[in-house]
């Protein structure tokens, strides 16, 4: 699929926020620094939509980003920040939830840095997915860092804590513009179901 426009629509919170729904729509989720921005950067060929920097606190909203004029991608607030205070971690939750618990027609990219073994809140957040029953992916983020005899040994580490079918897995380098294809593809192939 070719990215021929990408544009900021909104940040939302509630739910009487959002946009209306246009069609199936794509979301990232993923712990703070976890690749996130850089990820939807890269998949939109944009440097900057998805903001690299950001402060905690201000990073609790939803960006709503419609492409091609017929789809959007969704990006989530991260989480795992060290130092936020309990009412903010409440208040992701209850962000998430409004979004995952929502009618649209959703799918869901969960973002986990290859070289980490998936935290407390990662596992929290596939919780999530599964409860709420939503369509979600997982993205192994910054496959560069590693070669492949370490990324072979990583996933065997990681399937240790997390079960996960090879087809519903995606490996990407925002540094290399590694996977950047196979995703945009796979969006095309769902929004053509
Ligand atoms: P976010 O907080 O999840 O939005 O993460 P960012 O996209 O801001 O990235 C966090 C940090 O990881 C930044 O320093 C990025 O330059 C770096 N980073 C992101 N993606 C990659 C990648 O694919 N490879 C490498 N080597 N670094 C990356």
């Amino acid at each position: 699929m070719n990215i021929k426009k990408a544009e900021y629509i909104k940040s939302s919170v509630s739910l009487k926020d959002y946009p209306e729904t246009i069609n199936k729509e794509f979301a990232f989720v993923g712990r703070s620094n976890v690749g996130k921005s850089s990820l939807i950067n890269t998949l939109l060929s944009r440097r900057n939509l998805a903001r690299t920097s950001k402060t905690p606190g201000r990073t609790q909203l939803i960006n709503f980003f419609k492409i091609n004029d017929s789809f959007f991608m969704v990006d989530l607030p991260g989480y795992g920040f060290a130092k936020v205070p309990a009412a903010v971690k409440k208040n992701w939750g209850n962000i998430m939830e409004t979004y995952l618990s929502s009618e649209r027609d959703k799918v869901i990219f969960l973002l986990l840095d290859i070289r980490r073994i998936p935290s407390e809140e990662d596992m929290k957040m596939l919780e999530y997915l599964e409860y709420y029953k939503v369509e979600y992916y997982i993205v192994f983020t910054k496959i560069d860092k590693l070669s492949n005899n370490e990324k072979f040994r990583q996933l065997k580490e990681i399937r240790k804590k997390l079960v996960f079918d090879n087809e519903d897995v995606f490996f990407h380098s925002s540094l290399k513009n590694t996977g950047t294809t196979e995703i945009l593809d796979f969006i095309e192939e769902k929004l053509n179901n």
